[in-house]
């Protein structure tokens, strides 16, 4: 069992280290300016955190670029192309798996920023985020070949650089029971998640230097998961300790904006 004390615990523990418990936000699936939308950009007006919308391109409308117009907290990054499964079946699902001919998938990818461009101008940043957070080892060194500066999946990453001009950033804490209820994981268990990661980096035992990922999927949330992330949030924030990192700022040694 997992509760805020213990959260607090963890994050002092990261002050008497002398430390800075860094984190980063990424939203998945964003596709129109919906009140779910708003509601999660008040989130972080509120607490004054910035946010990474991953938004799938073709689903993407005019409506969310409006919203984000006016959003200096919002970066907009690339959530695969159109979030369809190309895996053979039984296999786990990907939009960017090994038995799709690779052309087609880069093509894809690069037809999908093309779009992302056109509608966030200089809110996007070139960070790939693939759909169901997987994407085939080959394709990857394929990234920076085309353009991109980032790559975003889930899980404590291997290295910071994946391959050469290329920075790696991922996700630990999914707020939702995908599996079961596709619900709220449930107050114990995500903040479980949390500090399963603050432990492991603090032991040394992943990349200390990645920042811990909050993962959330504002069209999928219930009250409970409102609930949940106004409150990391709200303890967060006010503990010396922590640091809500900005995006831009995360993948800005390699950054390429949108014109
Ligand atoms: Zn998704």
């Amino acid at each position: 069992m997992s509760g805020w004390n213990d959260l607090l615990a963890e994050l002092d523990a990261w002050s008497a280290a002398g430390h800075t418990a860094t984190f980063w936000w990424r939203d998945d699936d964003a596709r129109s300016g919906t009140p779910e939308l708003q509601r999660l950009l008040g989130l972080a007006d509120k607490h004054g955190v910035p946010l990474a919308l991953s938004v799938v391109p073709v689903t993407a409308d005019k409506t969310l670029a409006r919203v984000l117009e006016d959003q200096d907290r919002a970066t907009v990054l690339q959530h695969g192309y159109s979030h369809q499964n190309h895996a053979a079946p039984g296999d786990l699902k990907t939009e960017f798996g090994q038995t799709r001919p690779y052309p087609f998938t880069l093509g894809d990818m690069a037809t999908g920023w093309q779009r992302i461009e056109a509608l966030f101008d200089g809110r996007a940043l070139a960070v790939m985020v693939p759909p169901w957070n997987r994407i085939a080892p080959a394709i990857v060194p394929m990234l920076p070949e085309i353009g991109y500066v980032g790559l975003s999946t889930w899980k404590p990453r291997k290295r910071q650089r994946p391959c050469q001009g290329l920075h790696q950033i991922n996700t630990h804490v999914d707020i939702i029971e995908w599996r079961g209820s596709r619900e709220f994981l449930g107050t114990d268990d995500a903040i479980s998640a949390v500090l399963k990661h603050l432990e492991a980096r603090r032991e040394g035992r992943v990349d200390s230097g990645e920042p811990t990922g909050l993962l959330t999927h504002h069209l999928e949330h219930d009250e409970d998961c409102w609930m949940f992330v106004d409150r990391l949030l709200a303890v967060t924030t006010t503990h010396p300790a922590t640091a809500w990192q900005n995006p831009r700022d995360l993948f800005a040694p390699l950054r390429k904006e949108a014109a």
